[in-house]
């Protein structure tokens, strides 16, 4: 513990930013890395706890109380060592990872937690900047080959993790860029692509091999699953090739919103809009880009996905933005006592609210109303919530006469993902569980394995919807399940 006093000494320090109404007026990240000083004093804040919940509260388990010391001793590159022992793309998570483990702080209780992401972002930057982050390529080669379908964070992981162990990676990806929701989902104001292309140069110094607009399938795409994919490969064709498969193509069918009117044109699922905006901003040409400028947008879903549809519709130059919420506005401040160390709910408003938007909570929408096949307005209404005596489930009831007409000329629908493309489970045989997910287990003997013989599955696809950090820890310890089914033990890291 670099300052026993530290925790009483200096309060939170905030990441530097960019003003709302310059940042909007372009796509590239608007958050700077703390400075070495401000690094310092925010490790110092650190109490090193006895039980530092901070590393259980994070999913892959990062060593935070190690690193925050030496980032307040200045030991910049032991610092990226302990760091990238637990994780092996800390520049996304730095960016984006929504940090339960500052919500698992124990500092936290009864002050504001430790900046343990922008110290993690400072870290990872910094090694970067000083060329500490070099290929590792494995001194002995097994021999093996493994396949990995798709290039999400859960992807990534499991093919730098297997390459380092010494097999032979290759990722196919159905997109004509590496990177899954990294790079087709996540705005660049967010996550600058750039850092994706760069680990991209390390794994393939490591002697993965990507290939990319490969549709591993039998079937068709369902409408709102977003492909550049010139070649089909069998499912079948790719087990009998290689020696090991891992499924990490992610949760991707969108929930839809089947009222009157869901098929004018306008209203689109936001998996359709932002991907869109992130290929131009890579300097591809697009023929019929959806693009809100003067118009009125309602974004129908409050989370990340919705969140990322305001931002990128305040860069376009919309007239109005509007963002509803069916669920209840959630309470301004959490009550620590209730919820510490677990993540709890709260009105979470992120930086793209801040640049200009307007939220509603307990809203349904009844219909979509159009002229010549075009989005003109929607028909909402508002619903409160009520506790049913029998089941205990939640029920919904609208308000009587609170229907209202809004003008809407795009609405984007960014209400979650329901499950993983069930045709591409159906294909490899894999076996679903009830929410139609991959059915693999994460603990004990044979975890990360699938029904189906050599397959195994991680990230999105196997959990369903969740967060890049989950995705980067079971990309990992799929990879080492993978090791010891390869060969017979693993000293890869769970
Ligand atoms: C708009 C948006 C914003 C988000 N923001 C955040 C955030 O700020 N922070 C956070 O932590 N999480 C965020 N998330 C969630 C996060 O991105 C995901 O949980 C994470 O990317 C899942 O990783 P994955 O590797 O399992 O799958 P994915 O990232 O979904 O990658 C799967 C890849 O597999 C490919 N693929 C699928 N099927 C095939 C096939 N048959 N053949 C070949 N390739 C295939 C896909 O094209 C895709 O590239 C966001 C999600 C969305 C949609
Ligand atoms: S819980 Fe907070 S104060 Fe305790 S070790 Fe972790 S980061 Fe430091």
């Amino acid at each position: 513990m670099g300052k026993v006093t530290g925790f009483m000494e200096f309060p939170r320090q905030e990441e530097g930013y960019e003003a709302p109404e310059s940042r909007k007026k372009h796509y590239k990240e608007f958050v700077a890395h703390l400075t070495d000083e401000q690094a310092k004093i925010q490790g110092a804040r650190c109490m090193d706890c006895g039980i530092p919940f901070c590393n259980n509260g994070c999913p892959v388990n990062n060593i935070i109380p190690d690193f925050n010391d030496l980032v307040y001793k200045h030991q910049w590159q032991e610092a990226i060592e302990v760091l990238h022992s637990t994780n092996n793309f800390p520049e996304f998570t730095g960016r984006i990872c929504p940090a339960p483990c500052e919500a698992a702080c124990t500092l936290g209780i009864h002050e504001l937690p430790v900046g343990i992401k922008s110290i993690e972002h400072a870290i990872i930057d910094k090694a970067w900047e000083n060329g500490w982050v070099a290929p590792q390529v494995a001194a002995v080669k097994t021999g093996k080959k493994v396949a990995v379908v798709g290039s999400g964070p859960a992807g990534l992981a499991a093919a730098q993790q297997l390459a380092r162990a010494g097999h032979d990676v290759t990722v196919f990806e159905k997109r004509d860029r590496i990177g899954g929701l990294l790079r087709y989902g996540i705005p660049d104001f967010k996550l600058d692509k750039g850092l994706i292309d760069r680990r991209m140069k390390q794994l393939e110094a490591e002697g993965v091999t990507f290939r990319t607009g490969v549709y591993i399938g039998d079937a068709d795409l369902p409408k709102g699953v977003g492909s550049d994919a010139k070649v089909k490969t069998s499912p079948k064709q790719l087990v009998k090739d290689f020696d090991a498969v891992v499924i990490t193509a992610g949760s991707e069918t969108p929930r839809d919103l089947p009222v009157p009117g869901r098929e004018l044109e306008g209203v689109y699922y936001a998996m359709e809009f932002l991907p869109q905006q992130n290929k131009v901003n890579a300097g591809d040409k697009l023929k019929d880009q959806i693009k809100v400028t003067g118009k009125n947008v309602v974004v129908i879903g409050g989370g990340d996905t919705g969140s990322d549809c305001v931002g990128t519709s305040n860069r376009q130059g919309a007239k109005s933005i509007l963002q509803f919420e069916l669920l209840p506005k959630p309470p301004v401040q959490e009550n620590k006592s209730l919820t510490w160390p677990y993540w709890p709910l709260k009105l979470r408003t992120s930086s793209s609210h801040d640049e200009g938007c307007e939220r509603e909570w307990s809203i349904t929408t009844k219909e979509f109303r159009g002229e010549n096949g075009k989005l003109k307005s929607m028909v909402t209404a508002e619903v409160t919530w009520t506790k049913d005596a029998v089941t205990g489930q939640m029920k919904m009831n609208e308000v009587p006469g609170s229907e209202k007409v809004i003008p809407a000329e795009f609405v984007f629908l960014a209400m979650g993902f329901t499950n993983p493309v069930a045709s591409l489970l159906e294909s490899f045989g894999i076996e679903k569980d009830p929410r139609g997910n991959a059915k693999a287990t994460t603990d004990g003997t044979g975890c990360y394995a699938t029904n189906v013989p050599k397959v195994f599955a991680a990230g999105d696809v196997r959990r369903g919807q969740s967060l890049v950090v989950w995705a980067i820890r079971e990309g990992r310890q799929a990879a080492r399940e993978v090791d010891v089914f390869l060969m017979g033990s693993s000293v890869l890291p769970r």
